[in-house]
Order: C-alpha cells, then sequence, then structure tokens
C-alpha cells in the first residue's frame, strides 16, 4: 500500500508549501503501531530532516480513539447537544469538543478556499443572529452575511454585547457586578459588522466593479454608521457608489418577498437546528470559540451539503447552496470527500481575519482570565 504523503510539516521548509503531489524529497523511515489505527508508517524528510508519520496528514492525528466526525457532523447539524452526541458515541465532552475543533478548521479552510474561485454575482443580505454565551448577562450578536437568492453564508463573526431589556433590581445589581468585572468592546457591533462586512466584500465581487453590489439590512443604526465612518473595504466601495445600502424594517413581515429573507431563514434553521441556539435551551454555549467551531461546521453543512431546495412533494434538491451561488461543483465534491480524513495546515495557506479568529480561537470568552489554550500543532 502506499501512503499519499502531500507536503513537509515543517513550516520553515522548503518543501512545505508545493502544491500536493508534487513532493518526493522524503525517505521511509520504519514503522510504528497504534491500538487505534494499527501500523503507521514514517518518514524523514531529505531536506530539513524533519520526521513524520502518515498520521500526521490525518484529521484523526494524535487521537486514540476510533474516528467519529462524520456522526458528530450529523448529531451536531441535527440539533443533538455536546453531552447527547458523547453518550451515543462513548465519548466525553472534551473529546467531542476536541473533534470539533479539528472539523472547524477543515471547513473553514474549504470554505476560505472555495470563495477563493470565484465571485458572485447576487446581493447581499446582512443580519445580526442573537444568542448568548456562558450566561444570559452576556448576550452575543453572531454577524451573517449572505447571499439574498443562494441563501450562501460568505462569512460571520461573534460579538458579546451588554445586556439589556427589562430586569429585576437583583439582576441589575448583578449586572452592575459584572460591569466592573467585565470590558466589553467599546461599539462592538459596528467593529463586528465592518469585519463581516470587508470580509464579505472581499471574498463575494466587489472586486468586479462592473456592477454595483446591493446590501439589504434592517435599519439598525450601526450598520449605517460601519458604512458613512468610511473606514474599510465596504466603506469605501459605498462611498464611491459601488456598494448600494438598502434597508427595510425587522419587523416586515418574514415571508420568501422580504429582501432579508435569506437570513431571516439561516436566524430560524440556527434556533432550530443548533442545540446551544433553542429558545429557554439548557444546553447553551460556555466558551465563545466552541460556539463559533459548532457555528462553522454547522454553516459548512449549510453551504455544502444541505440541498438548496425541497420540492413541492418534500423531495430534496440535487445541489447545495454553493453550487447556488455559482461555485464549481467537482471542488466542492474534492472538498468534501476528504473533509473529515484529511488534515489541512494553518501555514500552507493565507486566511483571512475572521477563519484565523476561528482557527487559533482569538475571540474572547467573558469573564474567562487567561488566553485560550492553543497546541502549537493547530497554529501551524
Ligand atoms: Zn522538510
Amino acid at each position: 500500500m502506499t501512503t499519499f504523503i502531500p507536503f513537509c510539516p515543517n513550516a520553515s521548509c522548503i518543501h512545505h508549501r508545493v502544491p500536493e503531489g508534487t513532493y518526493t524529497a522524503y525517505s521511509f523511515l520504519g514503522y510504528y503501531c497504534t491500538k487505534a489505527h494499527g501500523k503507521i508508517p514514517r518518514f524523514i524528510c531529505s531536506s530539513c530532516g524533519r520526521t513524520f508519520s502518515a498520521q500526521t496528514f490525518s484529521l484523526s492525528y494524535y487521537l486514540k480513539k476510533a474516528e467519529v466526525f462524520a456522526a458528530i457532523d450529523g448529531r451536531l447539524c441535527n440539533g443533538e447537544g455536546i453531552r447527547a452526541i458523547g453518550r451515543e458515541l462513548g465519548q466525553s465532552c472534551a473529546s467531542i469538543s476536541n473533534r470539533i475543533g479539528r472539523m472547524a478548521r477543515n471547513c473553514t479552510a474549504m470554505h476560505e478556499q472555495l470563495t477563493k474561485t470565484a465571485h458572485c454575482t447576487e446581493s447581499l443580505a446582512a443580519d445580526g443572529f442573537e444568542s448568548f454565551c456562558c450566561s444570559q448577562y452576556f448576550p452575543n450578536n453572531i454577524h451573517l452575511l449572505a447571499g439574498r437568492d443562494s441563501q450562501f453564508v460568505f462569512c460571520y463573526d461573534h460579538v458579546t454585547m451588554r445586556r439589556k431589556g427589562r430586569m429585576t433590581e437583583t439582576q441589575k445589581q448583578k449586572r452592575a457586578d459584572i460591569d466592573r468585572k467585565q470590558q466589553l468592546p467599546v461599539r462592538g457591533i459596528e467593529k463586528s459588522f465592518r469585519r463581516v462586512l470587508d470580509e464579505g466584500i472581499r471574498i463575494s465581487h466587489c472586486r468586479d466593479y462592473r456592477k454595483p453590489v446591493e446590501l439589504w439590512t434592517d435599519e439598525k443604526q450601526e450598520y449605517r454608521r460601519v458604512l458613512l465612518r468610511g473606514e474599510g473595504i465596504a466603506a469605501q466601495a459605498y462611498l464611491e457608489r459601488r456598494l448600494i445600502h438598502r434597508t427595510i424594517s425587522s419587523k416586515a413581515a418574514r415571508t420568501r418577498d422580504n429582501p432579508l429573507w435569506a437570513v431571516n431563514y439561516l436566524d430560524r434553521e440556527l434556533r432550530k437546528d443548533l442545540k446551544e441556539h433553542v429558545r429557554q435551551t439548557v444546553c447553551w454555549g460556555r466558551n465563545v470559540n466552541n460556539q463559533m467551531e459548532r457555528l462553522s461546521v454547522y454553516l459548512w453543512h449549510h453551504n455544502y451539503q444541505k440541498p438548496f431546495r425541497i420540492g413541492e412533494r418534500g423531495e430534496e434538491g440535487t445541489h447545495s447552496h454553493a453550487q447556488q451561488a455559482g461555485y464549481d461543483k467537482t471542488f466542492i465534491q474534492e472538498w468534501c470527500q476528504k473533509i473529515w480524513t484529511r488534515r489541512v495546515v494553518f501555514t500552507r495557506s493565507e486566511y483571512g481575519e475572521l477563519a484565523t479568529m476561528t482557527w487559533k480561537r482569538l475571540r474572547m470568552t467573558p469573564l474567562k482570565k487567561s488566553p485560550e489554550y492553543l497546541p502549537l500543532r493547530v497554529a501551524s
């Protein structure tokens, strides 16, 4: 049996960024045996001397138990909580979260690479999905930017907000205590929306300036302020009238005729399919970065696996939201075939700001004092 060795895993080696299938500067260095994966061949790079094995390029690297990635994907995206998934698959919550982290990095990589291949031509719709993490004292806004017709999600970001709305005196006191302990970002919604918009415009179609791009949002003042402030790719495009901002009241009927239907639909699906976002859930997220990893896997599932439409008689459509947005079917299929087997390495490609934040777990979890633990093998 021949083992496919795509590149040298040493980030400073000249063979690290070579195209897959062209790396031959390595030699065989024996085997080691594992209970989970059997006999694994080892290799050494003849250029830099780094040793590695076939497992180095597998999504199950370092894992001591059978691979359950596909089972986790199916269960996570259909309303199961982490503990329920772990119970069914015979693994702990920490193990399931670890695997979701690996899956999220692959999903992020596929999304980044696919969105570099083409620019689509449809209008965009953006909105903030409200949920919470840690406790109801830390509501958050998950900004989503999607194609108006295809419902393909181009990018998404997270921001923690200060609790608002009606509260009892005790709750107000508790919020004041939390305010003293936790500094939340100033103008967080604007900053997060700007990140999403800049990234979305960069990867969607604004480089092709022949036709202005239409962006639909609700009437939230923060969205308009981001565009009027003049900072960033999207605001610049707006000032030069290459981006047209249109608004509609958030109270308008949420029908298919509503220009925000794509994001309204996503709101509904997220609320239904991801256990942590279900109303009155007891399975809420405890860590912002874990929450975003689960969201990355879910949105990958939405973009590349879920059929675009269900027919009148209930039959599922044959193409995904990504294909509806104009992305190449072969490219998607090639990636999907290896998504739960091949490990993607961060240093082999360029990533945008939002993908880097998800990959390197850079988002802040409320009341968490230390930075996120990030194994060296994840960042490289
Ligand atoms: Zn090397």
